[in-house]
């Protein structure tokens, strides 16, 4: 990565004023000297015209190459949403039967699929109590 990049070239006999490729040469380390594509920060040989892959094949290339930790997989947010589902109606739970020595809050939006159950009526207390219970 070159630290300063220049980021104006004059071509055409010092009338025109464009903007530089910011690409390095990988052989030279000296920043490409041509000028950037329109609305791009580089030309077309480092990849101004590539407005990414379009076959199936190729997006799961990149896909898999951006694969870094597994954090944000659609699983793993159905399941962390599904334990915070839990954690609020335990919370429910909890200060409905005066588990702590105060009522606690919790902060932030409900998960989704959360719904305030009155824990007075003795139907929606067992459905608390069952919405607790992990389904694996
Ligand atoms: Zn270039």
């Amino acid at each position: 990565m070159i630290q300063n990049p220049e980021q104006y070239l004059i071509t055409a006999g010092g009338k025109i004023c464009c903007r530089r490729c910011k690409a390095q040469s990988s052989r030279t380390k000296l920043q490409c000297s041509k000028p950037a594509l329109k609305g791009k920060a580089v030309c077309q040989f480092h990849g101004g015209y590539s407005t990414g892959p379009k076959s199936k094949e190729g997006k799961d290339r990149i896909r898999a190459a951006h694969f870094k930790h597994g954090e944000e997989t659609l699983e793993a947010k159905a399941e962390r949403s599904e334990k915070s589902l839990m954690f609020r109606y335990l919370n429910d739970l909890g200060n409905h039967c005066n588990l702590f020595y105060k009522q606690l809050k919790t902060q932030g939006r409900p998960p989704s699929g959360y719904t305030k159950l009155d824990l007075t009526d003795p139907e929606q207390l067992v459905l608390a109590i069952l919405k607790t219970i992990p389904s694996k």
